[in-house]
């Protein structure tokens, strides 16, 4: 099984007042193809920095990181102070949308977009390359297929307000598998539900994950949920213990 994302030497560095902090500092693991990985540590430990760096979505100060083969700052300077330039934003787009998808602790749904609607959200806005081969009816296939198996059929015309946060959760996880993306990215998704709503999520995500062969990467400050990864990285103060 190969790398389908590799940190090298990663850090994130926030100048506060006058001084400096790591965030994150000399991270460097990987992430094989089929993980259901675990990024575990308390609150302020770095989870969710580690994971905006590895979702594209912050850069790192300095360090390499390889998605699916691409090297994606590649010779580019990092530092603090830098700012994305136009042309490498678009890259970074395209890297996402051809390779991640994205769960969040706090659903993200669109409020006046019923269930069906915001599965199919992410295909309206641009269609990634798994996906530009179906026709309409594939598509409304793979949509219904989705939301089948995440047990929302009989809610499919609903709005997320109708919803409870287990079911809102489930609609963001079908929304973020309806571009075939091979990694999904998950900041604390278990975080806003109680232990019975999150430990199902949690069933979900690892069905899916042996099902359709989707790589997870997920973090959790929760002890028992950490125990169903394959693959658990240990950060504390911004350090990885272990990967
Ligand atoms: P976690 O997700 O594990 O709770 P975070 O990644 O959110 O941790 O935060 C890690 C550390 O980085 C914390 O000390 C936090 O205060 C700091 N931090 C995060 N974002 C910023 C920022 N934009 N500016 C300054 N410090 C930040
Ligand atoms: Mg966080």
């Amino acid at each position: 099984m190969s790398a389908v994302i590799e940190l090298q030497n990663i850090y994130k560095t926030y100048q506060m007042e006058k001084v400096e902090v790591n965030a994150v500092a000399k991270a460097s693991f990987s992430i094989t193809e089929g993980d259901f990985a675990a990024i575990s540590g308390p609150s302020g430990s770095g989870k969710s920095t580690l994971l905006n760096m590895i979702g594209l979505i912050d850069l790192p100060t300095s360090g390499k990181i390889i998605l699916n083969g691409t090297d994606v700052y590649g010779s580019m300077e990092l530092s603090k102070n830098t700012k994305v330039p136009h042309k490498l934003d678009s890259m970074l787009t395209e890297l996402r949308r051809r390779n991640l998808g994205f769960i969040f602790q706090t659903f993200n749904l669109i409020p006046v977009l019923n269930v069906y609607e915001n599965v199919e959200f992410p295909l309206k806005i641009g269609s990634s390359p798994a996906t530009e081969t179906l026709n309409a009816a594939g598509r409304r296939e793979w949509i219904d297929f989705l939301i089948e198996t995440v047990g929302l059929t009989a809610w499919k015309t609903h709005k997320p307000s109708e919803l409870s946060g287990g079911q809102r959760q489930r609609v963001a996880i079908a929304r973020a598998l309806v571009t075939k993306a091979p990694i999904i990215l998950a900041d604390e998704p278990t975080a806003n539900l109680d232990s019975k709503n999150g430990d199902q999520i949690l069933e979900l995500m690892k069905k899916l994950n042996e099902d359709l062969k989707t790589t997870f990467v997920f973090s959790t400050h929760d002890a028992k949920i950490v125990g169903m990864a394959n693959h658990v990285i240990k950060i504390s103060d911004g350090h990885i213990l272990s990967a």
